[in-house]
């Protein structure tokens, strides 16, 4: 399948013809001189296709700056997608104007092929509330849109999908930092899958150090500048006259500022000390952010090709598990062909992995997922709900803290799950702000204790839960227990469920799922119908149908207890006639 992508700039139209089968694209050019004093995006555009006429297209890939809060995914375009995407222009007011002067030629001039919009916020769309939140009065923020969205998607996402592959490992059990290192940079912390921190922030000028533009700054320092220069001034000096340019005053080309340091430059070197320390400082936070770092990875233009860069931002992370092996960091090179280069030292906990970034090859993908099929599948039933109350699962040693040596879990009644059951006994949670008495304990014992809470229950308790899988309790909160017997200070166990549907592998198959798989979930029944996100699919034979929320998920719905949920698709943008369909995010 031929996939055209098409990067359409406001001076520069780039584009590729994919075949995601083929390691190489099978053609790529940039059109110079578009909009303003040059060619027209509809003429520039006549030109792409005269190019790629040789080539049978499938479908096109469209890359789109900024999808606002409203885009979570890539999707399908139709006359409504285009009018959302122009709701977003006050975001980004020079990226999407002409992003969306190349949908529409392209539409135009291509009506029977699919076309689809891949977008840099995606990723980031499911930001937490924490995290893409400023402090700012919430009526005001809310009121201009002023919140984090986060850039970079597209290449965060690729590079991240090609570490889990090289570490074997399935992306929704690793934490990620990935740092593009580009003219443009960001960071972006990946906690199974899912963005949770991003340094771009409403715009792309928040966060690391780039070419160009400043990253973090005192918003004191933005008002002296505009007391000082005005606005437009103001804006020009942040966003084109800052960063490496700004500091080195030898221009934005990393390679010049490198070779300028070498020869004794003191702002170079000075350049290049405050873009490391700020990368650093971000490897830390993120690791922080997320209890735990199973990888870093280097990718862009710096990230990809400069060792001595590498070592300067990833010395002395050894307290996080992070060692570099020199000659391996020396000697790295990245192609298309193996683009990913591991330049950790043999003993390193956690993997640094430089790694070849492609922005038109995962929007290829993205679009082949789309129109191959990959988000609908056949429909089956509905799927019963249990809502989980605040529970507890217990190991043999927390069992005899609590309740006395070889004391036994007397069952009070059954739960859906075959062999799971809730038991007589209950504990009390004590948390530093706070106490929850009788919370039930699930038999049978586990091998390890676990405390599973609502969001609502973190601030009685005044702890911070992470959501977790059932099991994945690495980096998880500390919590003590309180039973009849003893007082138990548990380090680590305590996590906020991750929603999840338990399934056979039957079921799987007639929902066109596979374990691990996120789809989105259509709640019906309650007063107030909800479609959930990331809920985790879990197969196992032994399994019974049935979706888990929590109280507050279940109180989100105005659900009662014997609801039921049917796997759904987001529907398209103004559309409701997808409903009822799987939607399944490729998390592998
Ligand atoms: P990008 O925006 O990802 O294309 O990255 C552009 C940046 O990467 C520029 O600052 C380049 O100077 C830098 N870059 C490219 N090649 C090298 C290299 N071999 N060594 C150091 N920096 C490089």
């Amino acid at each position: 399948m031929n996939i055209l992508v098409i990067n359409c700039g406001s001076s520069s139209i780039k584009y590729q013809v994919i075949d995601p089968e083929a390691s190489e694209p099978l053609a790529a050019e940039t059109i110079e001189r578009v909009g303003g004093q040059g060619k027209d995006h509809a003429a520039a555009l006549a030109e792409v296709l005269a190019a790629v006429e040789r080539f049978s297209i499938a479908a096109v890939g469209h890359r789109v700056v900024h999808g606002g809060a409203r885009f979570h995914d890539a999707c399908l375009i139709s006359d409504a997608v285009v009018e959302a995407i122009e709701a977003c222009t006050v975001l980004a007011p020079l990226h999407n104007p002409a992003n969306l002067a190349g949908i529409r030629a392209a539409r135009r001039a291509l009506p029977q092929i699919p076309q689809v919009a891949v977008f840099d916020t995606a990723l980031h769309a499911r930001l937490p509330r924490r995290a893409r939140t400023y402090a700012l009065a919430q009526e005001l923020a809310e009121e201009l849109g002023l919140r984090r969205y986060g850039f970079h998607g597209t290449s965060h996402a690729y590079v991240a999908d090609l570490a889990a592959d090289y570490l074997g490992r399935p992306m929704n059990e690793l934490r990620l930092v990935s740092l593009h290192l580009g003219n443009g940079a960001s960071a972006c912390a990946i906690e199974h899958g899912h963005s949770v921190e991003t340094s771009m922030g409403m715009t792309p000028l928040e966060g690391l150090v780039m070419g160009t533009r400043c990253g973090d700054l005192d918003p004191g320092v933005v008002l002296a500048l505009i007391r000082a220069r005005g606005v437009d001034d103001t804006d020009r000096l942040l966003n084109r006259e800052s960063g490496l340019a700004g500091l080195s005053g030898r221009g934005n080309d990393f390679r010049d500022i490198e070779a300028a340091a070498a020869s004794g430059d003191d702002s170079a070197r000075l350049a290049i000390a405050v873009f490391a320390h700020r990368v650093r400082k971000y490897i830390g936070a993120y690791a922080a952010v997320m209890g735990g770092l199973d990888a870093v990875i280097l990718t862009g233009g710096i990230g990809q090709n400069s060792a001595t860069l590498r070592r300067r931002v990833l010395q002395r992370l050894s307290f996080l598990g992070l060692t570099l092996d020199e000659d391996r960091n020396t000697d790295a090179c990245v192609e298309r062909s193996h683009p990913v280069a591991d330049v950790s030292a043999e003993p390193s906990r956690v993997r640094t992995l430089v790694v070849r970034t492609d922005e038109e090859r995962h929007i290829a993908l993205a679009t082949a997922a789309i129109v191959g099929g990959g988000t609908e599948v056949r429909q089956a039933g509905p799927i019963p709900i249990a809502i989980s109350a605040r529970h507890v699962h217990l190991d043999r040693a927390a069992m005899d803290t609590l309740f006395g040596s070889e004391s036994q879990l007397r069952e009070l009644k059954p739960l859906a799950q075959p062999g799971q059951f809730a038991a007589e006994q209950k504990v009390a949670l004590v948390g530093p702000r706070g106490r929850i008495e009788g919370v039930r304990v699930l038999g049978p014992l586990r091998r390890a204790t676990q405390v599973e809470i609502a969001r609502t229950d973190e601030f009685t308790l005044g702890v911070d839960a992470p959501i977790r899988r059932s099991g994945e309790l690495s980096g998880s909160a500390p919590i003590t227990l309180v039973g009849p017997a003893g007082t138990l200070n548990l380090e680590e166990g305590l996590i906020c469920a991750r929603r999840h549907i338990h399934m056979t592998t039957a079921d799987a198959e007639a929902y066109g799922v596979r374990d691990g798989d996120e789809v989105e979930i259509r709640l019906e029944g309650g007063a107030r119908d909800l479609t959930f996100g990331d809920v985790l699919i879990r197969v196992k034979d032994s399994y019974k149908l049935e979706m888990h929320i929590d109280t507050d998920e279940a109180n989100a719905a105005e659900m009662s207890r014997g609801a039921s949920g049917d796997l759904s698709y987001s529907p398209p943008v103004g559309g409701a006639t997808a409903q009822l369909q799987l939607k399944r995010n490729q998390v592998h």
